[in-house]
This record gives C-alpha cells, structure tokens and sequence, in this order.
C-alpha cells in the first residue's frame, strides 16, 4: 500500500511508551517485556458483514476493532501494552484510514496501548488486531479454574449488544416499533454494539480473587460453557438474577433474557470465585467503577442450565440460546 497511508497511520497513532525501542516504519517493531511478567497476546479479526453491520461508521469500526481485543487481555487479568493491526481495504481511502483510527485511538489513548507495526493490503474490507500484554508470572487468568461450589459472576449487564444488533435489523417485524421507541434507549443499545467497553481494570482486580474468568463474546452460556469444558464442571444460572440494563428493558420486555442468555458481543467479564468470597469481590469491583451481578454457582457435572427463582428450568422462548447449550 501507499507510503503516504502507512505514514498516516504512524502519525495518528503516536503513543509515548518507554518499552517500544522501536515502532511503525521498519521491518519490525523492537519491544521490551518488563522482567517478572508473562505476555499475553491475542489477536481478533472483524470482517465486514460479519462482525459489524455494513455501513458501521469507520470510527467506530476501529474503536471495537481494538475493544475485542483487548477484552481478551481483560479476560485474562492482563495489562495492555502493544497492538499490531493488519488492513485489509477494498481501495485506499485515507479519509476512511483517518476516521477508523480516530475511533481506535479513542480507546487505545486511556489504556495507553502503542500501535506498532501492521500490514496494509487490498481487499474486502477486514481489520485483524493483535495486542500484547503483561500479567506478573503465574497470576494470568484462565478458564480453566472453575470448582464446584464456586459462584458464577458476570460484570456489567448482559444483552445490550445483541438488542442492539436487533435495532438496526430493518427485516424485524417489529422493526417500525422500534424505530419508533425510544431514542435514548436505541442509542445506548447500539453503542454497546459498536463500542463496547473491555474491563480491563476489573480483570486486574481479579487476579488473584477469580477462579476462572472468560469474556462474554458468543453469548453468557456459549462461553461459561466454555469455562465449564475447560474445568471439567457444570453451572447454573438464575435467569432472574441476570443483569438487564433499563434500556433493554424498555425496547424488548420480552425477548430481554434470550438477548442476555445467548446474545453475543457485550465484552463483560464471566467469572467464577469461591462463594465466601463473593462480598469483597462484589464490593472491591463495585469501588473500581465496573459492578458486577452474581448470577449462579458451578456444580459437579457438565453444561450449563438456565433456572428460574423458583427453581423451575427455562425454557428459551425462540430458537434463542437453547441452541448453543454446551
Ligand atoms: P514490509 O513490506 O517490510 O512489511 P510494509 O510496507 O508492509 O513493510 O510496512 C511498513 C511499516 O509500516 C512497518 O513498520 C509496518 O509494521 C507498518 N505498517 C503497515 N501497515 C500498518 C498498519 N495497518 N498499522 C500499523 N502499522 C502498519
Ligand atoms: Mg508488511
């Protein structure tokens, strides 16, 4: 690709770190581990029509494109430090480049995370990010520490993204209504679609007090089934527990705990800890800025199941997440 967008590139992307000897502009990039510590490193890919809806604003193609990524480091209880980005561009559109990374520099400036090195060829439009992290040796978290009698957690509140999805799908029955609702609403949905927030401060709270931790990409019982796998055990989850946010709440009274069971795309924190510690747990999270919900308990077994309060099994309504159950 042109210099002259690479050179872009370089010059919107200046972050100060003491630990990049060397940055974009040479065959690579030449980068210093603090001593003490592993790296994490994780790289995720958006494609267009896949990941995000064509016709997504550039700023906030480049913003998520960096949030997913770092919601894996979040996941692990790590500490970003460095991203790669490879371009795939159908032509080279510098007012695209410039406005797509405005949008990842939007994120990448408070986790002071330095962008690197990439690649930048031509074709459908695809942004593929690989970021770095620290986590102090041995500390990292892993989906693979669940026990029986753990509590099951999740940050934030679950299904915005997935409401928010449902919002711009113009084939909806319901599509008119909701165009009709609440604005407010709509749009706090689909920013949690196009911009979502990685905890990274909550995963680095977690270390040391999570027994096992994932983040919330395909939906809350596809990935605690995952963590359920990885440990060799099974979980149950209190339907009526799951955090809702209002505007989920206001747009789709109904369909509110298909979109948080199954729902993908809203980057919180899954984590399981031990039941006597939940308290601090809760509170120290709550005192970071990110709250949390305890929303069931790992059993013996395998797969997750879905509870009501009185104990009852859910059903999904739709074809919802019943479909994804582990
Ligand atoms: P090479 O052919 O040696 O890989 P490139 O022309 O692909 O060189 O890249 C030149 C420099 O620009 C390299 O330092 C590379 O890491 C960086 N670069 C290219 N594309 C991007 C991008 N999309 N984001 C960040 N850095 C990039
Ligand atoms: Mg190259």
């Amino acid at each position: 690709m042109e210099f002259d967008l690479i050179e872009s590139i370089r010059a919107r992307s200046a972050i100060r770190r003491e630990d990049v000897v060397l940055g974009i502009g040479d065959d690579a990039a030449l980068l210093r581990t603090p001593p003490g510590h592993e790296l994490a490193v994780a790289l995720d890919t958006l494609l267009e029509g896949v990941h995000f809806p064509v016709g997504t604003a550039p700023g906030d193609i480049g913003y998520k494109a960096l949030a997913v990524n770092l919601s894996d480091l979040a996941a692990m209880g790590a500490t970003p430090a460095w991203a790669l980005m490879s371009l795939s561009l159908p032509r080279a559109d510098r007012g695209f480049v410039e406005q797509m990374l405005d949008g990842f520099m939007a994120l990448a400036e408070p986790h002071r995370v330095a962008l690197v090195g990439g690649d930048t060829v031509r074709g459908p439009l695809a942004i593929s990010i690989t970021v770095h992290g620290f986590v102090p040796e041995g500390q990292a978290l892993r989906r693979s520490g669940a026990r029986s009698g753990d509590a099951v957690f999740v940050t934030g509140t679950l299904g915005d993204a997935a409401a928010g999805l449902a919002c711009l799908d113009r084939s909806r029955e319901d599509a008119d209504r909701l165009l009709s609702a609440s604005v407010d609403s709509r749009r706090k949905l689909i920013a949690r679609l196009n911009r979502p927030t990685p905890r990274i401060a909550a995963g680095q709270l977690l270390r040391g007090a999570a027994s096992a931790c994932i983040d919330v990409s395909d939906g809350l019982v596809a990935d605690l089934g995952h963590v359920c796998a990885a440990s060799g055990v099974g979980a149950e989850i209190d339907a009526d527990a799951l955090p809702l946010s209002s505007a989920l709440l206001t747009l789709f009274d109904a369909q509110a705990r298909d979109f948080a069971l199954a729902g993908g795309d809203d980057y919180e924190l899954c984590f399981t800890a031990p039941a006597d510690r939940a308290g601090t747990i809760l509170s120290d999270l709550s005192r970071s800025g990110c709250g949390a919900t305890r929303i069931g308990r790992i059993v013996d077994g395998q797969g997750v199941v879905v509870h009501d309060a009185s104990g009852k099994p859910v059903r999904s309504t739709s074809k919802g997440w019943d479909h994804f159950r582990s």
